[in-house]
């Protein structure tokens, strides 16, 4: 594995909030952890929902989610651990597994389905929803299954380790390279004791959520724990992170938008009438 040198940062934004995830449960009854939720929306544009999933229990996924639509948006499943068999009406299918990722531009109509392939062993994993601007709203529904081997991946000088899921970091590129929202996704392993700090473009909206360990961001003594986002102000050229014990992250910034947002259900527009479009075609098998 190469080792990464990060760039190095100046000033450290400072954690402004942390959040508890809240548990819920979507699709056919899958339970999960629902941390950005509607009211963070326009404080993390273009960034519209995170769940968290972890669970070695069948009946919490088992159900999984069948066939629902999608438009106006793009979905990101990042699956640590477990096994989730996608199948859309564009013809698509895929096998999401043990550190892949699925990037689906739902864009102007997607119908799909996203279910497990086990029945018992860990499920674990996150689903991101990031935002498309109205220019390319309605664009060709696109698929991309990442596996796990093609995420970059680096040793982090100290004994951490980085994956790049999506943008930049210095002269290295993520997995994944988005225009507009232009994100960063990363996946981070901090060993305990360790420090290491992670460049984000000035103005770019970006948080961390802990899923394993805790960890503290810049002056904030209160850690951010298992299972809390921690919501990072844009004062700053990136962002220090420190954890006592072994800790893992993942750390997602991106550029916001600043457009309206209508959003109903899983339908994601500029405003009303664009939402009662969608809802209209959808039923008319327009998608
Ligand atoms: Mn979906």
């Amino acid at each position: 594995m190469r080792t990464l040198n990060l760039p190095t940062v100046n000033r450290s934004r400072e954690i402004e909030r942390i959040v508890n995830g809240m548990p819920t449960s979507d699709g056919a009854g899958v339970k999960l952890t629902r941390v950005l939720t509607h009211d963070l929306q326009r404080r993390l544009d273009p960034f519209l929902m995170l769940d968290a999933f972890r669970s070695d229990n069948a009946d919490d996924y088992i159900a999984g989610f069948p066939d629902h639509p999608h438009r106006g948006f793009e979905t990101v499943t990042y699956m640590l651990a477990g096994r989730m068999r996608h199948r859309d009406n564009a013809g698509n299918e895929g096998l999401l597994q043990n550190g892949g990722v699925q990037w689906m531009t739902a864009g102007r109509g997607i119908v799909h389905s996203e279910l497990p392939e086990q029945e018992d062993g860990l499920m674990e994993g996150f689903q991101l929803w990031v935002n498309l601007p109205g220019k390319t709203k309605m664009t060709a529904p696109g698929y991309r299954d990442i596996p796990a081997a093609d995420i970059p991946e680096f040793a982090l000088a100290g004994g951490g380790a980085l994956k790049l899921i999506a943008g930049k970091l210095g002269s290295e590129e993520g997995a994944v390279t988005r225009p507009d929202t232009e994100p960063l996704y990363l996946d981070l392993t901090i060993p305990a004791g360790g420090v290491y700090a992670v460049a984000i473009p000035a103005g770019h909206n970006a948080f961390v959520y802990v899923y394993r360990g805790a960890l503290t961001a810049g002056d904030l003594a209160r850690p951010v724990r298992d299972k809390q986002m921690g919501v990072l102000n844009n004062e700053g050229d990136g962002v220090s992170l420190r954890a006592a014990e072994e800790t893992r992250l993942i750390l997602v910034a991106g550029k916001p938008l600043r457009e309206p947002i209508a959003q109903w259900g899983p339908f994601v527009m500029n405003s009303r009438e664009e939402i009662e479009q969608a809802v209209d075609d959808f039923h008319n098998g327009r998608f």
